[in-house]
This record gives C-alpha cells, sequence and structure tokens, in this order.
C-alpha cells in the first residue's frame, strides 16, 4: 500500500500529516524500514523533507540484517545495523513459524543453527556501510524463561562481535535492565554502547551515563504515562541522548497507534526539547553530533 493513499486525515490509521521542518538535520538513530508501508525512497524523502536526513537502518533477523546492509549500501543517508533480535535467537534454537521478516517460517535448528546465524552476522558486521550490531540484548517482556540461556549466549556472542569489528553495539532491553547491564559488565561494553528505545528511569540513566552509554529516546517519551523516560531524560548528559522512531512501533503523540516512519522525528524531537527546557536548534545539533559520534559515520 502506498503511504500517501491513506484515508482522510482523522482516521486513526492514516499516516500522520507532516509536520514543521527541523532547522538543524538530525538523524533517525534506529529505525525498520522494510516493516513500513511505501517505498524506501519515497520514506527517505519524506524523511528529508523535515531535516531527517540520516537514518540508522536495524536488521532484526537474517534476511532483514542482509537487506540492511544492502540498502545502507545503495543510499548515502543510510547506515546499517546488524543482528539477530533477542527475541529471534531463541526462534533459531527452538523454532517458531512467527519470524520477523517477510521471509516467514523456519524450523527449530538447535545451538548449531544460532552458531551459524551467528557467523553470517559476523560476516555482515565487517561491512563498511555496517556501523552497528544490534538490535540484541535482553527481552524479558515477549520471552519466556525457557528463552532466557538462548537469549543471553546471543547478546554475548554480539557484544564480542561488535568489539571485534569496532562496531557501535545497539541493545534492545524490555523489562531486564540489571541482567542487561550485567551481562555488559562482565563481557566489557564496547566502546560505544546505545542503549536503543530507552526504557529505564533517572537512576539508570545516571549509571549508563558513568559509563559513557548512549540514550537513544523513541515516541514513548511522549506518552503521558511515560514520566520516567521524560525524567531519565532530564538528567541525561546532552553528549550521550539520541532520537529515534523505532518505525513503524512507538508513534509519538498525539498520533500514537497511527503509522510510524523517520519523518516523525521532529515531534519527538520538540517534546524532549520542552522536557529539557531547551530550544529546538541546540537539541538537534547537540543530537545529529552525538548520532555520528555513537555509530562513527
Ligand atoms: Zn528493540
Ligand atoms: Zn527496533
Amino acid at each position: 500500500m502506498p503511504s500517501n493513499a491513506g484515508p482522510a486525515q482523522d482516521d486513526k490509521h492514516a499516516a500522520p500529516p507532516l509536520p514543521a521542518p527541523l532547522a538543524v538535520p538530525v538523524a533517525d538513530s534506529h529505525t525498520h524500514l522494510d516493516m513500513q508501508s511505501g517505498t524506501v525512497e519515497e520514506g527517505l524523502a519524506k524523511a528529508a523533507s523535515v531535516g531527517v536526513t540520516t537514518v540508522v537502518q536495524v536488521g532484526c533477523d537474517l534476511a532483514g540484517s542482509r537487506w540492511a546492509a544492502e540498502t545502507a549500501a545503495a543510499h548515502d543517508g543510510v547506515h546499517a545495523a546488524v543482528a539477530l533480535h533477542p527475541n529471534e535467537a531463541p526462534r533459531i534454537v527452538h523454532g517458531d513459524p512467527d519470524g520477523w521478516s517477510r521471509q516467514g517460517a523456519r524450523v527449530a535448528g538447535g545451538d548449531a543453527a544460532l552458531d551459524d546465524a551467528l557467523a553470517e552476522i559476523d560476516r555482515l558486521a565487517a561491512l563498511a556501510q555496517v556501523k552497528g550490531v544490534g538490535e540484541t540484548g535482553l527481552d524479558y517482556f515477549r520471552t519466556g524463561p525457557e528463552g532466557k540461556e538462548a537469549q543471553e549466549r546471543s547478546f554475548r556472542a554480539h557484544i564480542e562481535i561488535a568489539k571485534r569489528h569496532g562496531k557501535a553495539l545497539v541493545i534492545h532491553d524490555r523489562d531486564a535492565h540489571a541482567d542487561v547491564l550485567r551481562v555488559l559488565k562482565e563481557e566489557g561494553a564496547p566502546e560505544r554502547t546505545v542503549f536503543h528505545c530507552y526504557s529505564g528511569d533517572a537512576d539508570m540513566a545516571e549509571i549508563c551515563a558513568r559509563e559513557g552509554y548512549y540514550m537513544s529516546f523513541a515516541g514513548n517519551v511522549t506518552f503521558k504515562n511515560a514520566q520516567n523516560l521524560r525524567d531519565a531524560l532530564a538528567v541525561a548528559p546532552a553528549e550521550l541522548i539520541l532520537v529515534e522512531t523505532d518505525a513503524p512501533f512507538l508513534t509519538p503523540a498525539p498520533y500514537r497507534g497511527r503509522p510510524n516512519a523517520p519523518y516523525l522525528i521532529p515531534v519527538t524531537v520538540r517534546a524532549m526539547a520542552a522536557v529539557r527546557g531547551t530550544d529546538e536548534d541546540t537539541l538537534a545539533t547537540a543530537l545529529a553530533a552525538n548520532t555520528a559520534r555513537a555509530f562513527g559515520y
């Protein structure tokens, strides 16, 4: 379905309208173009028209990671991150038909299948246009106790891959703060580590700040019930803050529930500027510099 063919704007499923452009261009530090409607070119052009000139395209499984690398090679404004998502690793070991990519079903493959998949991620991580290894980490919300072992083994392997290739590590942490921080400590975090869709509170933000971890805020920082995220954003050091869409998920208010895409980054940037009591251009300047430094482009 073309993204511009939606029904009227008051339809709660329609794409939200274009926000006013940012004067200072920024990057969407984490997006999934392969899960959004319309072509890549349309999505990038729409984003660039409001000052979102760079995106980090994140792979969640092998097919998605290969696609991220190909897409980054084909477009100047796109960088890639490659990984097996924390919910993907247990699926590879135990099997689950509900995969991430459009390629569909897979069969249970045991530990050897996970090793094979990690070897392919390792190969992709060596490519110049691949700037990050992730999203990896721990997700105790979607994966039950039976998947914990595979998830942690995969997380540790991704940390090692990121360090060996000198790439940024992109962390997915859902309901697993303490264990994510523990594993990072045990393995030794890469020089550049990004908590994507930062979901901790202000206390955890102080820990991240001490460790030099980047905190990337998504549209949920605008949600009414997310005061803990705004408290974290308020205390996070200016040089460690990033912004992302995680599109098609987490559409910022007032468009919650409608399809998200990189062109909506200005909505989140403005909400973040209000939380930090800073002006939009100052924040955008910092966000642009931080994302380039975090991903090394
Ligand atoms: Zn995630
Ligand atoms: Zn994501």
